[in-house]
């Protein structure tokens, strides 16, 4: 007997019947003996919808109220889901994020899960109980509703599981596994069975959405085991279909370059003539750390007459006008040109591997020349490499990289 926790996003529960289906996957954990904490997104295009709401109100809302709108998705969904398994004779009941408490942060729209008491969700899975919790909500000290970030259902799924030191974490979506890039631009691409905590938090930190990364990054160090897997197919998580975020120890094959992912979430901003002196940085960034807004990729150049230099840098395309209004007030800048241009994207490759190989980056920037893709901005970490790209080109760079790395199947 296993305790799971089994997430279920939008697409899985989009409509009614979907949320049957779900139903009656639990209903077959729970027959096997299993006890069962169902964590469930917004019905798909629910959350999109309540967010243009806020959108069509105010151009700068208060994020407290936001997250008061953006969160009664998942609270709709999580009585439907409860409602459904008792149609099926499963004792459930649901459980919003202030009853259980999932306490947050304050940092509303982006709140970090800051620990769940797990006491009484133990109680009742000991009596036979189904726990269904909204996901992508909890709450903050100051007894306000806070919400996890876009995809955040996944780390309210994993924070219960390490929470309830649950056996297991399956995530439930439209596709039944990771895979070597993202299957709707790769056709060719391949499921992997099994894949390390690292590689995991490097490809969803770097684009690919399958999990949210502060789930992989809470599932790593707490070890959950988190599964991705296919609501769509007849099958159950504990039949382990899917894919395993897992210890890299416990994964036989390293390869060099397990995946290839792609985000068309950053923007470029580039300060020119910025004087070349100690500290400069330092002023920029830490305005910039300060009101929240988090840095990506940094070139810097050492300017050629020792006066000044250029710096270019990225951030997220949703923070870019807050970036810009932060530089734009601070007294050293009040004179910089600053240039910004949203059509980027970053392409990475990732890969454990990599650490014991050599030669990943060169063939990187060789397959980009040779489809004429001019790379704008390079990092790199031990397992990682990115580059910035013009966005046009951001399929095209996937596609080839995907294919030059070996990774693509074998026509059948
Ligand atoms: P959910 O609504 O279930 O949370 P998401 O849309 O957040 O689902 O995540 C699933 C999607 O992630 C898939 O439909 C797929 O297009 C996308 N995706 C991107 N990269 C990958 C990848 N490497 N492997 C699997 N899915 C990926
Ligand atoms: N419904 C939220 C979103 O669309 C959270 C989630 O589904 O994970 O971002
Ligand atoms: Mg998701």
């Amino acid at each position: 007997m296993a305790l799971i926790v089994a997430k279920f996003g939008g697409t899985s529960v989009a409509d009614t019947e979907r949320i049957e289906a779900a139903a009656a996957k639990v209903m077959r954990e729970v027959k096997a003996g299993h006890k069962v904490v169902v964590v469930v997104s917004a019905m798909s295009g629910v959350t999109n919808q309540l967010v243009g709401h806020c959108d069509a109100i105010s151009k700068v809302y208060d994020l407290r109220e936001y997250d008061v709108v953006v969160s009664s998705g998942e609270q709709a969904t999580a009585g439907l889901m409860a409602m459904a398994l008792q149609e099926v004779g499963v004792q459930a009941r649901s459980w919003l994020g202030w009853q259980i408490p999932i306490h947050t942060n304050d940092m509303h729209g982006k709140a970090r899960v800051i620990d769940v008491d797990a006491d009484e969700l133990h109680k009742r899975l000991d009596a036979g109980e189904v726990i269904v919790v909204p996901g992508f909500q909890g709450v903050t000290k100051e007894n306000r509703i806070a919400t996890l970030g876009r995809g955040g259902s996944d780390t309210t799924a994993v924070a219960l599981a390490a929470a309830l030191a649950a056996d297991r974490c399956d995530i439930y979506t439209d596709v039944n596994g990771v895979y070597t890039a993202d299957p709707r631009i790769v056709e060719k691409a391949q499921k992997i069975d099994k894949v390390s905590y690292e590689e995991m938090m490097e490809l969803a930190s770097l684009g690919t959405k399958v999990l949210q990364i502060r789930s992989v990054e809470i599932a790593m160090n707490k070890e959950v085991p988190v599964q991705v897997l296919s609501s769509f197919e007849d099958t159950i998580g504990s039949n382990l279909p899917g894919t395993l975020v897992t210890r890299e120890e416990d994964i036989m094959e390293k390869q060099t370059v397990s995946g290839v992912a792609c985000s068309r979430d950053d923007a470029k901003i580039t300060v020119l003539d910025v004087p070349d002196r100690p500290g400069l940085a330092a002023k920029l960034f830490t305005p910039l750390a300060d009101a929240a807004i988090n840095i990506d990729m940094i070139v810097q150049n050492v300017s050629s007459d020792g006066q000044g230099t250029d710096m270019t840098f990225t951030v997220s395309r949703g923070e870019s006008t807050r970036a810009l209004e932060v530089i734009g007030n601070l007294e050293e800048f009040k004179d910089a040109s600053l240039l910004t241009a949203d059509n980027v994207a970053k392409i990475s490759v990732v890969g454990i591997g990599m650490v014991s190989h050599h030669g990943v980056a060169s063939k990187m920037f060789a397959t980009l020349a040779e489809k004429g893709i001019n790379i704008q901005v390079i990092s790199t970490s031990e397992i990682k490499i990115s580059v910035l790209v013009d966005e046009e080109y951001a399929e095209l760079a996937v596609r080839a990289l995907h294919e030059a790395y070996g990774l693509s199947q074998e026509a059948a």
